[in-house]
């Protein structure tokens, strides 16, 4: 689905009021409000957790734990404690879960979230010094286990009513063999935004697509922390199958921070699926 020229030209109107009717970044306000017009058209939230007072969140109710991963229950498998949903590198444990349990647990430490670990820290040029240069040591693709590790993430944080559509998603994430079914990727692998003005909490949220027609990926995950913000397709879903052998697009958002007349859109970067090779400096290229 995507807006008329009346309903972006509306919203381009909307943005630029709110920026205090600040002139000379009429084609900005226009490509974000496209942007934006055009995410809002397609998705809806489906949850959104950041840390909130001092008491860490929870997902599940936990009286009767049961694995989002490997489906089992005790006794057949063990839950000593209440986990964190996110990986370390998120800040302290702010979103707790019990749907997860030890063996699993195990596995995704030892695997998956080190390679996101090693994804993330790779930003980290990025994420402390805003816009300075494009030549920071930053990947320019992301590996399949470091993408195992978003999208385990996405699974950990998504409503039960949702892992249905995902049982195909839930063995490839703990499928060790990182290179089984890449074929069904192509070159897909994540958008990198680095926004303008840093958020002071770390974040992760869920979208869901509004049209079952529409040719759009059925979820996408955000995970946003610092300056940066990675947005991921969730794939492998069941009601995406229609779009086997399309041309799939994820549709960017402009993720406009600042205030007043300093308001920017983040810069937008499209990093590939990379089989085996590790993240590695190369310059940026802009994603178009
Ligand atoms: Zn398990």
């Amino acid at each position: 689905m995507f807006p008329s020229r009346d309903q972006i030209e509306r919203a381009a109107y909307d943005r630029w009021e709110r920026r205090g009717r600040c002139h000379g970044a009429d084609r900005e306000d226009w490509v974000a409000a496209e942007l934006d017009v055009t995410f809002a058209l397609n998705y809806r939230p489906l949850v959104e957790y950041s840390p909130d007072g001092d008491e860490p969140g929870r997902i599940g109710s936990g009286r009767k734990p049961r694995c989002r991963f490997c489906e089992q229950s005790p006794p057949r498998a063990r839950f000593s404690k209440t986990r964190s949903a996110l990986p370390e590198f998120m800040g302290n444990p702010w979103l707790l879960t019990r749907e997860i349990c030890d063996e699993c647990v195990a596995q995704f430490s030892a695997g998956i979230d080190q390679d996101l670990r090693r994804f993330w820290d790779a930003l980290d040029g990025l994420r402390r010094g805003r816009s300075s240069d494009r030549e920071m040591r930053a990947p320019s693709s992301i590996s399949i286990p470091a993408y195992k590790g978003l999208i385990r993430i996405a699974l950990t944080l998504m409503p039960e009513a949702e892992l249905s559509a995902f049982t195909d998603t839930i063995e490839w994430v703990g499928n060790p063999d990182h290179d089984f079914d890449r074929s069904l990727f192509g070159g897909v692998g994540c958008l990198l935004y680095e926004v303008y003005e840093p958020s002071t909490r770390p974040w992760a949220s869920l979208t869901t697509r509004v049209d079952d027609e529409a040719q759009v990926p059925y979820m996408l995950s955000f995970l946003g922390s610092g300056g940066l913000v990675v947005e991921a397709q969730v794939p492998l879903c069941s009601r995406d199958e229609d779009l086997d052998g399309n041309d799939v697009r994820i549709l960017q958002r402009s993720f406009t921070t600042g205030s007043g007349c300093d308001q920017r859109s983040a810069d937008c970067f499209a990093l590939p699926l990379n089989a085996t090779e590790p993240p590695r400096p190369r310059r940026f290229r802009m994603f178009k």
